[in-house]
């Protein structure tokens, strides 16, 4: 089921040009009525249900429904972020909770360097991706024969 928006948290982002929603989502669904300041999914049918920004949005007013492998029937599972780690709380349908707290990240916040290190190219052509074929530990990248 796709990711929704609960009205009655939503602000809006305080009606920032770019919400974290619209900032987040990887296939451009989220829009901001500005008129209502309240966000909403654009094409639900197109979206990924990656929870991207079920976890992004600062007034938790973003869930979708829960996997039955990931959460069983009925219960709801809401994304708490930290800067370092993320705690997920289910409230399971007879009323009781579990907590689950992971952390996120490796290094400070700011300093992830994207490219690992590696050398990168820009050639748009190439097969090989930026950080190849340094980051493979390959010379060059392999291709099949002809
Ligand atoms: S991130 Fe949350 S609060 Fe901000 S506009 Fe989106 S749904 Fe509303
Ligand atoms: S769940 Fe993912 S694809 Fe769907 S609206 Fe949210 S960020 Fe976009």
């Amino acid at each position: 089921m796709p990711s929704y928006v609960m009205v009655e948290k939503c602000d809006g982002c305080k009606g920032q040009d770019k919400t974290a929603c619209m900032y987040i989502c990887p296939n451009d669904l989220m829009v901001l009525d500005k008129d209502k300041m309240k966000a909403y999914n654009r094409d639900p049918q197109m979206c990924w249900e990656c929870a991207c920004c079920v976890k992004i949005c600062p007034q938790q007013a973003m869930d979708l429904r829960g996997y039955a492998d990931f959460i069983p029937m009925g219960a709801s599972a809401t994304p708490l972020r930290g800067s370092q780690d993320i705690m997920w709380t289910v409230k399971f349908r007879d009323g009781s909770i579990k907590r689950f707290k992971f952390p996120t990240r490796t290094t400070a916040e700011g300093t992830a360097d994207p490219t690992g290190g590696f050398p990168t190219h820009d050639d748009l052509n190439s097969i090989a991706l930026a950080t190849e074929p340094a980051s493979l530990g390959l010379s060059a990248v392999p291709t099949p024969k002809k």
